[in-house]
């Protein structure tokens, strides 16, 4: 899929390792694909100060070697951020930073809380003045309300707030002496934890463990909250009722190929979805091709099992700047036409099958299928590796308004004219969880099962037009 949906935020976080805000920005790089929006890295001097750097834009952008040399010490932790909650500007551009007597610390969140209308109001109503329209900052302000005394451990106070959090969520949180790092109870994101040198390294994916040398220890269980500090790693589970709900489209589409989640690799996973994707919805044809980069790998799977071969007919052109998966529609439209290209010589007198991971609006798919005929394909048959999307996220991913969705209210036949295919096709659910080999995903975006309760999201959807 080229530039339909989008994730809020990656996070990651060093503990005790020598240049930790450098570390920070090169994994910042591999999360980017997560967040283009903006992004910061607050690091923790030998002094004990924190020290923050943020701005608007690519991490390349954000940062230069002046930057990080603000940024001493042997612990950081680092965002970066698509805007969904709250929309963006430089105030929502993460970590955010707190002052307190106690003690400043900095906090990192990749999600989204369904609860923050009811939570916010509450703290409002008790004093608490908020500097950002997302919803990331409430923790802080739940930490520091908590009935806990300021001379209790402040990992009481912590495992209290989470509680009161309901929806996705992956928080970093640092003080001078240590970081914080937990998951919803539903575990949602992925969030995992990784050894450098006498250091631990928490990142949103795995491939940033690859980028700055660490090694995979494991995944933060869902309800989890992990303490890390000179005393090691500590860990506590702060919820009993746990669910492993992974949000399906972290496999389909947003993690990188080289990441892992809970166990599977994403790129095995999309290429075993091609592959059940075969047996389910084969077409009659000559070659198949996959949508670059997110379909490749399930297009792979395609052609193992029908015995076609895989061709690659669109090319991507990687050095489109990143304005162009801005969120708004008139830039996503100019974007596919600048984004790929055809090539003749392979399509042309063939029958395309042609693989994506999703449909979102529906508007990209038209195109791709104008462009492969333009480039004189002789029938083109669009094979989904995922089901219909039919419902908005309430979980920090930017899934269009219920009239936007191009399947929310058409049959597959409709569908298929809408976007002038010659046939389509879904993945089951059931492929979903075979090719995780896992009982369990957040499959809502597809059925409307939503995980969690979602007071008044479902009211602010209603005003929104997303119901
Ligand atoms: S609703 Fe869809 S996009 Fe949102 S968390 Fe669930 S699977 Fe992911």
């Amino acid at each position: 899929m080229i530039g339909g949906l989008h994730e809020e935020c990656g996070v990651f976080g060093v503990w005790g390792v020598p240049h930790a805000a450098e570390l920070t920005y090169y994994a910042l790089h591999s999360l980017q694909h997560r967040g283009q929006e903006g992004c910061g890295i607050v690091s923790v001097g030998e002094d004990g100060q924190l020290r923050r750097v943020k701005g608007l834009g690519l991490v390349s952008k954000v940062f230069d070697g002046s930057h990080l040399a603000q940024l001493p010490g042997n612990c950081a932790i680092g965002h970066v951020r698509y805007s969904t909650a709250g929309g963006g500007g430089i105030e929502n551009v993460q970590p955010f930073f707190f002052r307190h007597h106690t003690g400043d610390f900095a906090l990192a969140h990749n999600g989204n809380i369904v609860n923050s209308y009811e939570l916010r109001r509450e703290l409002e109503d008790m004093g608490s003045l908020f500097h950002a329209t997302s919803d990331s900052e409430i923790l802080a302000h739940l930490i520091k309300k908590s009935t806990f005394s300021q001379n209790d451990p402040r990992i009481f106070s912590i495992v209290e707030a989470l509680n009161r959090l309901e929806g996705a969520f992956a928080f970093l949180i640092m003080t001078k002496n240590r970081i914080y790092a937990a998951r919803d109870k539903y575990g949602f994101r992925p969030l995992s934890l990784g050894r450098l040198g006498d250091g631990y390294v928490v990142s949103s994916e795995t491939c940033a463990f690859g980028a700055v040398g660490a090694e995979f220890i494991r995944d933060l269980e869902p309800g989890e909250v992990v303490t890390i500090d000179h005393h090691g790693l500590r860990c506590r589970k702060y919820s009993d009722s746990i669910r492993h709900a992974m949000c399906a489209m972290e496999y389909i589409y947003f993690s990188r190929p080289d990441s892992d989640i809970e166990s599977r690799n994403v790129h095995t996973f999309r290429r075993e979805t091609g592959r059940l994707l075969a047996t389910e919805a084969p077409a009659d044809a000559d070659i198949v091709v996959g949508v670059p980069d997110s379909s490749l790998s399930a297009a792979m799977g395609y052609s193992d099992v029908s015995g076609l071969p895989y061709e690659m007919g669109l090319i991507k052109n990687k050095y489109i700047a990143r304005t162009f998966i801005q969120p708004s529609q008139e830039l996503r439209d100019k974007g596919v036409k600048m984004k790929l290209s055809p090539v003749r010589s392979i399509i042309a007198g063939k029958r395309v099958v042609l693989i994506d991971d999703s449909i979102v609006r529906g508007t990209t798919s038209l195109r791709i299928v104008r462009m492969l005929r333009e480039a004189g394909a002789n029938e083109v048959h669009v094979r989904i590796a995922s089901p219909p999307i039919k419902y908005p996220c309430f979980y920090g991913v930017d899934i269009s308004t219920y009239e936007e969705l191009l399947c929310a209210s058409r049959t597959v036949e409709q569908a298929r004219e809408a976007i002038e295919a010659d046939s389509l096709a879904f993945l089951s659910e059931q492929a979903l969880f075979d090719a995780g080999k896992r009982a369990d995903l957040c499959l809502a975006c597809f059925n409307g099962k939503y995980p969690t309760p979602l007071f008044t999201a479902i009211e602010n959807a209603n005003k929104d037009g997303k119901f």
